[in-house]
């Protein structure tokens, strides 16, 4: 049997999306649930291969299969292509697998040509609806099949209307009209070398192919690597017999979500246009109603859209993005979706939805991407400060958040300021999938014109990003790179602030301050709280960051870094003592001095945790990194310490290293000068008992890195931790505290069960253990590594995503060694991977306990953690 490549919408349902693509397959699901949906048929993602495989030209069987389709729908509603009396019209979309907006969008009024037009005046009694009609299909039809600029057909129409005094595009009468479909036509054959085509046939053949063609364009790409969709999906087309939203003022056509995308919020949320078609709506070239007017302008349609839209819900267990087009008086379905939103109206809808009885908590779970969660836990702005702003204008609050940065007018310019290490704010008078590259590196985005559906608002709420779109009291001048608010020019380079969530606009940078996360997410987080297995950690170095983290739902701190600590101010000078001192006596000295400054350190974090577990890590770095490199710096240095400045440098070209990644550093320089290690075990232990007398439980675990041997660790164990904590107990002060050891040398991996014979944790460094795996420089591998990912060597950044196959492998092999000589031993996470989704998902089958994070990553983390315990249950 042939292969079908075509696909009727009674042929196809909601579940073929791989095939017919998301648009295609929901078009299908609506006419076989008996909505009022136009005819029409999909070409299938399979066919876009194809042509990839065959040179991209439409092969005779397909072009056959289509023109089956085409009579079979000529049938079915009693019209014909380019028909004198009453001709049949498609639209024609593309339709990927998951939406894209980098990729052709629409082509109405299809199958027009000198003769049809004729007949579309004759059928509908509406001259001048036909040559509207016909002079939209020329100018669509060129511009996205056929990439003749679209400004070269506007320049001609506002010329019209300035020489026959048309105010808007619907002063033109039907004669302006002809004239500007003759002037139109004249620009396609200049253009393209060939008269504008007169066989629907044809026109419908390049509409398909531009639209298969339109999957490989650049901004199709940058969107797909954007978020990560493979490449060999492909795109289906959708070829739909049009319905006309501009026959007047019984007509119209418009964009509605069944919720509120922005809030949440249960009500319908859209805007429409009376007498226009679906383009207007979206270009932002007239500025629409808000849908619940069409309830006093239409009562019955819009109740019968409302009802629509609430089974639609009901049906697809989500809220939907909806388009519509009333011809008539008659409602018409165009398309439904699952509809982007902010995550803040994720969570409310997925609670709201749970409450309801629509879904289950397990499926209010997996709904939403954890990595969305970091849209909620940034910063807003502070109100004090926002109340003394000056205001520049208000426009539509089209995607929550706040942002301040330096204008720029256009996608270019934003990725060299970005570039240049500016935070930038992006400003257009509407964007196009042109503009994605700027948008993506703006901190936020402004526009003059458009609604709360156009270009820049749709794609700003997907990434998260603050967006106030439609500020029509603003003249933003991409050309000449400036922005008028009444008499006021914001030039580019100057800083203004967005709130997305009311649309208002400031003069300058405003303060932000921390957000407040209750209700909902609260509720979703208890949730979360409840489906996952791995506990969530934190790394954290102050009470500040331990705080925060506690406050996003942190058990514990699952890495100390106490090399952090040595930073600080108030202790470097006397770290620099110890690190240059010329013996044991010296080193002791200053050792003296750092460490009741460290027992406080230890005091506030354990204070701060108060009954959670922490986990510190002993002293990792090689000690060069606490010296300052410049030859100003050591003069400063020797004059400090009052030491001579050739004996510094002296000790400064001793300590260098070729390799220090690889160098003296973690366990490592606790061999050659235990003191240091004594000394900081020595801090944890009095804070913890002094934490004890004030009656505040501390939960100590002490950590050693970096050991690839066994005997490393015994040494540490017994020469310092067990001689410290047996000073205290001689006292009767017995710190109870855990011994673990990191495991991110892949030795250490390899001989787990040695070590696990002296460590009652393990905690993985995926960080080192990525680096010292590939050998990859963790320092540096930055430079070359895009390319790799570019060029499919590698699926990603393994230092952002663990590396399942080679790291991973070495992971297993340390769970399976670790517990067959203790098999009680708590396992964890605490390289960066301990906050990435993928690779949680990873850690949650090969059975750890626990995952470290970043304090900002902590609710993505229990998240992730919640999605791998559901999912490994599936
Ligand atoms: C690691 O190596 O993964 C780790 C957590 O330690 P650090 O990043 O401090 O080397
Ligand atoms: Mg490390």
């Amino acid at each position: 049997m042939t292969k079908k490549y075509v696909y009727d919408f009674r042929e196809g349902n909601k579940d073929m999306k791989s095939l017919l693509g998301g648009k295609g397959a929901n078009l299908a699901e609506m006419t076989c649930l008996g909505l009022r949906v136009p005819p029409g048929f999909t070409v299938t993602t399979e066919a876009c291969n194809r042509f990839y495989d065959e040179e991209e030209v439409l092969w005779d069987s397909l072009k056959e299969e289509i023109k089956t389709h085409i009579h079979d729908i000529e049938n079915q509603i009693g019209k014909k292509f380019s028909d004198e009396n009453n001709p049949l019209l498609f639209s024609v979309r593309s339709g990927a697998v998951f939406s894209m907006p980098g990729m052709m969008d629409t082509i109405l009024n299809l199958g027009l040509n000198d003769k049809a037009v004729i007949g579309l005046a004759r059928s509908t009694g509406n001259e001048r609806f036909a040559y509207d009609s016909y002079r939209r299909f020329i100018q669509m039809f060129s511009d996205v099949a056929m990439e003749v600029p679209k400004s070269f057909f506007d320049s001609v129409l506002e010329e019209v209307k300035e020489k026959v005094g048309a105010e808007k595009d619907t002063d033109l009468s039907a004669e302006d009209l002809k004239l500007i479909v003759d002037q139109f036509k004249k620009i396609y054959e200049r253009e393209i070398g060939e008269a504008f085509p007169q066989d629907p046939l044809d026109q419908l053949y390049l509409a398909t192919q531009a639209v298969f063609k339109s999957w490989n364009n650049s901004r199709a790409r940058i969107y797909r690597r954007l978020h990560e969709i493979p490449d060999n999906l492909g795109t289906a087309v959708n070829i739909q017999s049009m319905v006309f939203g501009n026959m007047g003022d019984t007509s119209g056509t418009g964009v509605a979500f069944s919720r509120n995308p922005a809030t949440g919020e249960n009500e319908l949320f859209g805007e429409f246009l009376v007498d226009a078609q679906g383009e207007d709506v979206v270009a932002g070239i007239r500025t629409p109603e808000e849908i619940h007017e069409l309830n006093r302008i239409m009562p019955d349609v819009y109740k019968q859209f409302l009802d629509t839209s609430e089974k639609l819900e009901k049906h697809y267990k989500d809220m939907q993005d909806l388009e519509f087009t009333i011809e008539n008086g008659i409602l018409y379905i165009l398309q439904t979706r699952n509809g982007k939103r902010t995550t803040q109206a994720a969570i409310n809808i997925a609670v709201d939805m749970v409450n309801e009885g629509l879904i289950t908590k397990e499926e209010a779970i997996m709904r939403i991407e954890p990595n969305s969660l970091s849209q909620l836990l940034h910063p807003n702005f502070d109100e004090k400060e926002l109340k003394e702003s000056e205001v520049i204008t208000k426009g539509l609050a089209a995607s929550p958040g706040a942002a301040s940065g330096r204008i720029y007018f256009s996608s270019k310019d934003s990725v060299e300021a970005v570039e240049r290490g500016e935070k930038v704010i992006i400003v257009r008078q509407e964007t196009s999938p042109e503009d994605i590259e700027g948008m993506i590196i703006a901190e936020g985005i402004l526009t003059s014109r458009g609604g709360m559906t156009s270009h820049a608002a749709v794609v700003a709420r997907g990434m998260g990003k603050c967006c106030v779109a439609g500020a029509n009291e603003v003249r933003v001048d991409e050309a000449q790179k400036i922005m008028k608010a009444g008499n006021k020019v914001y030039k580019e380079g100057d800083v203004i602030s967005l709130d997305g969530t009311t649309g208002y606009v400031y003069n300058g940078e405003i303060k932000k301050v921390d957000p407040e996360l209750a209700g909902s997410f609260e509720i979703f987080m208890g949730w979360v709280n409840e489906l996952k297995r791995l506990e969530v950690r934190t790394n954290a170095d102050t009470p500040r960051d331990a705080k925060v983290a506690l406050a996003f739902g942190a058990e514990g701190i699952g890495l100390c870094r106490t090399e952090h600590m040595f930073f600080q101010e108030d202790r470097i000078l006397a770290v620099r003592e110890m690190i240059l001192a010329k013996n044991i006596n010296q080193r002791l000295k200053a050792l003296e001095k750092i460490q009741p400054i460290q027992k406080d350190d230890f005091y506030n974090i354990f204070k701060t945790m108060a009954g959670k577990p922490v986990t510190v890590r002993l002293l990792d770095p090689p000690l060069h990194e606490f010296i300052p490199s410049s030859e100003e710096d050591l003069r400063k240095l020797a004059e400090d310490l009052n030491m001579d400045f050739n004996n510094i440098l002296d000790t400064v070209k001793e300590l260098r290293e070729v390799n220090p990644m690889l160098g003296h550093r973690g366990c490592r320089l606790a061999i050659t000068y235990p003191e240091i290690y004594r000394m900081q075990v020595r801090a944890i232990m009095e804070a913890a008992l002094q934490l004890k007398e004030e009656g505040v439980e501390a939960v100590v675990e002490i950590m050693i890195p970096l050991v690839g041997e066994k005997k490393e660790l015994e040494f540490v164990k017994s020469e310092i931790v067990d001689e410290i904590a047996s000073v205290f107990e001689e006292n009767s002060d017995r710190i109870d505290h855990k011994i673990g050891t990191m495991i991110e040398v892949p030795r250490a991996a390899l001989l787990a069960d040695h070590i696990a014979e002296e460590a009652e944790f393990f905690s993985f460094g995926t960080n080192d253990m990525t680096q010292m795996t590939f050998g990859f420089s963790r320092d540096d591998a930055g430079k070359f590594l895009s390319e790799y990912v570019e060029k499919n060597i590698l699926p990603k950044s393994p230092f952002e995503t663990l590396d399942k196959d080679g790291v991973g492998i070495l992971l297993e092999i340390a769970v399976e060694k670790g517990k067959s000589t203790r098999s009680d031993i708590h396992l964890g996470v605490c390289g960066e991977h301990g906050g990435d989704p993928d690779s949680i998902e990873f850690f949650n089958k090969i059975g750890l306990d626990y995952v470290s994070c970043s304090p900002f990553r902590v609710p993505i983390a229990r998240l992730a953690a919640a999605q791998s315990n559901l999912k490994s249950k599936e």
